[in-house]
């Protein structure tokens, strides 16, 4: 029976002061004015934030709100919100709602708390928060929020967002430059898209509160491998369970209020793992917008009795999450610059385009590489589930063909005319068979490049200021380059070529789950494989990387450094955390139910004694559980010694290698050791749930 429906299309965005509401609440001056300040072709002017707000807040207080908010994305990741009511005494015990330019334009959150790696000295703990009019003002729980970017006092970038709008700015100004080398002299500027998908795990949540590890640290740190997994590939585009389901549609709903554009929802691979993918937009909005997908995510799950685990591995030996981050570079009038289009010249722009990328990975892919790294993350890259910590580009078998010819200066193929640039048309690609190589880091999908490295619980602000940068790095080369050409065609071709020859290296459509691509990519190409977060964040200081984001203005070097340490910083705190868990729990939970269950044997074991009656089974139960116990035991005691050292360690750098080298590797060991003695213990006497119970229980 069909379930009684809602008009989609008057609920998409009813929360949120977009550019409808705006056009038809603002005076049309005010309004014409604010659209140039948000393609950014003029600068917001008080005068006109005035009336911005005050149009803003009346819109807002009919919908409810009582108070507003400058959301913000620190560098915890998560994004920060501090509530100010919209009232005002007016002398007579009586208020009125307020809310003036100055308060939409600039906040003034105490930012002390807020992680700056030495940015800000403790005296001066002021923080400002500035409204991005590029992303749109929204309601939620009876507030407006208004997104806005964070810096300090001084003026260094105290968030995710600063940077982000920088590099979509500098991608812009020198994709623009290639633009008219094509004689495009139409586009005012070039976008950044993004979509990203997101997958997560729903648990309920009455076995999630019977588990430490998942409230403190969002993913499990003990369980044996359940009976059942995803051996039987029965949940990836399963039918989806009426629970799951039931979720799906109010997560939809809160989305879709807010303007977020969900579109795609399925099954994953493991069992209990889902997917959410939205319309791609602007690397802004779809930074802000999977903010709000992951925190409603989280909130209409606990309305359903469940949790959202967003931890990139919350469970060992099934699958973990990603959010693939779909990229591509778009003119503001909407073409896709990575579509390879139909005549010869836009087949040579979008090559051009193209190559330019292949140089920005090869060149930087240790920027790609750390731009996802997180403790979490680590558990998937390199684990056979997930792409290898190894960046390489997949292209794809027709693309490729399209590259090899160009270099030899061949046909590509027999059955395609002889392609030479900027002449000759590019074979047609199918857009579906370019995208089954799963094991990709980096895969052309047929108009966009998928950067499937990305952990899911990650702000997708990092590898999108990334990618923007050194894009606009490689195009502001070509540009240089080709803009001083007497022979255009020539000089490009030339350039092109050169270029594919010193970076095909990097492209890789083979299996990059075969040990043997480790091998080829580090010893025969050369490729960097940094495994591990603490391997891969300090190359963010080489002197290459620092050049790179100092010239695009980007990041500043001050900047760079404090990034790098805030990021160390927070590995360290993560495994800090999961180690202590692992030490409470083992101790104050699985040794005494160990013991509970070795009583229960050694009775049995007694009174068959004392009976007269064989007991080899119950001694060898009790002594194989013994001396489990006794390694457990030690592996505490060694365990605790490692957290020690490394809270004791002030250098960051040392530390995380600590944290990383002893503390995680000996949490390992002793789970290894908790998960063995999982199998033997008596079911009941177990204290807390298993992965049956978590996997097969929604
Ligand atoms: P695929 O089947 O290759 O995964 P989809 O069409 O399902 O492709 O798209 C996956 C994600 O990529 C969606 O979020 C979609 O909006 C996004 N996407 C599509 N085109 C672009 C683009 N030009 N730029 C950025 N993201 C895009
Ligand atoms: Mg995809």
């Amino acid at each position: 029976m069909a379930e009684k429906t809602y008009d989609v299309t008057e609920l998409f965005g009813s929360d949120v002061f977009n550019e409808a509401v705006m056009k038809a609440r603002l005076p049309k001056a005010i309004f014409k004015e604010l659209m140039k300040v948000m393609h950014g072709n003029a600068e917001l002017t008080l005068p006109i934030a005035e009336v911005v707000a005050s149009t803003m807040k009346d819109w807002a207080v009919e919908k409810g709100a009582t108070h507003y908010t400058h959301w913000f994305q620190p560098m915890t990741g998560i994004t920060a919100e501090k509530h100010d009511s919209f009232i005002s005494p007016v002398g007579d015990g009586t208020v009125i709602m307020e809310f003036s330019g100055k308060e939409l334009i600039k906040g003034e959150p105490d930012a002390s708390s807020f992680p700056s790696g030495g940015l800000r000295a403790t005296f001066e703990a002021r923080g400002y928060t500035a409204w991005d009019p590029t992303s749109y003002a929204f309601i939620k729980d009876n507030t407006l929020y208004i997104p806005t970017a964070f810096f300090s006092y001084s003026g260094e970038a105290l968030d995710k967002k600063t940077p982000l709008l920088k590099s979509m700015d500098a991608v812009s100004k020198q994709a623009l430059r290639i633009l008219r080398l094509f004689g495009n002299t139409t586009a005012k500027s070039v976008v950044a898209t993004v979509g990203a998908e997101q997958e997560y795990f729903l648990v309920d949540k009455k076995t999630y509160d019977k588990r430490k590890d998942l409230i403190f640290t969002g993913r499990t740190l003990f369980g044996a491998a359940p009976v059942k997994g995803q051996e039987l590939e029965d949940h990836y585009f399963g039918v989806i369970k009426q629970r799951v389901s039931d979720y799906m549609k109010d997560l939809d709903k809160h989305l879709w209020a807010l303007g977020v554009s969900s579109k795609t929802k399925h099954n994953e691979v493991a069992p209990a793992q889902h997917e959410c993918a939205p319309i791609f937009e602007s690397a802004n909005l779809a930074a802000d917008h999977n903010q709000l997908m992951m925190e409603m995510m989280k909130k209409v799950a606990l309305e359903h009795n469940m949790v959202c685990l967003l931890h990139e591995k919350p469970f060992a030996g099934v699958n973990g999450s990603g959010k693939h981050d779909n990229w591509a570079l778009s003119t503001d009038d909407g073409q896709n610059l990575l579509n390879p289009g139909d005549s010869p010249m836009e087949n040579a722009q979008f090559l051009t385009f193209l190559v330019a990328i292949i140089k920005a990975v090869d060149e930087y892919a240790d920027l790609l590489r750390l731009s996802v790294a997180t403790a979490g993350n680590d558990h998937r890259l390199g684990a056979n589930e997930a792409p290898p910590a190894i960046i390489s580009i997949f292209l794809g078998e027709e693309l490729n063909d399209v590259i090899n010819a160009l270099v030899a200066g061949t046909n590509v193929e027999a059955k395609h005319a002889q392609f030479d640039i900027g002449v000759t048309s590019l074979p047609k690609f199918p857009k579906d068979t370019t995208d089954r190589n799963r094991t990709s880091p980096f895969a052309f999908t047929g108009n966009k490049f998928e950067f499937r490295s990305v952990g899911s619980s990650l702000n997708i602000s990092g590898p999108n200021i990334v990618l923007n940068t050194i894009v606009a790095e490689e195009l502001e080369q070509f540009a240089d380059e080709l803009e001083k050409a007497d022979d255009f065609k020539k000089a490009l071709k030339e350039l092109l070529v050169k270029t594919i020859k010193e970076h095909s290296r990097v492209i890789f459509n083979g299996n990059g789950y075969d040990a043997a691509w480790v091998k080829e990519a580090t010893e025969v190409r050369g490729l960097p494989e940094l495994k591990s977060t603490v391997d891969a964040l300090p190359h963010f200081l080489d002197e290459k990387n620092v050049k790179v984001f100092t010239k695009h203005k980007v990041f500043t070097e001050v900047e760079m450094h404090s990034r790098t340490e805030i990021l160390l910083e927070n590995y360290s705190k993560t495994i800090n955390i999961e180690a202590l868990t692992t030490a409470e729990m083992a101790t104050k939970e699985i040794l005494p139910a160990v013991m509970a269950y070795e009583k229960q044997v050694c009775d049995v074991l007694l009174s068959k004694k004392n009976a007269g009656v064989a007991y080899n089974l119950e001694q060898s139960i009790a002594n194989k559980i013994d001396s489990l116990a006794e390694s457990l035991n030690s592996k505490i005691a060694e365990l605790d010694s490692a957290i020690v050292k490394a809270q004791g360690i002030s250098d960051v750098y040392e530390a995380a290698k600590c944290y990383h080298d002893e503390v995680f590797a000996t949490m390992q060991s002793l789970r290894a050791v908790a998960d063995e003695l999982e199998t033997i213990v008596g079911e009941k006497y177990w204290p807390f749930p298993t992965y049956e119970e978590l996997l097969f229980n929604v």
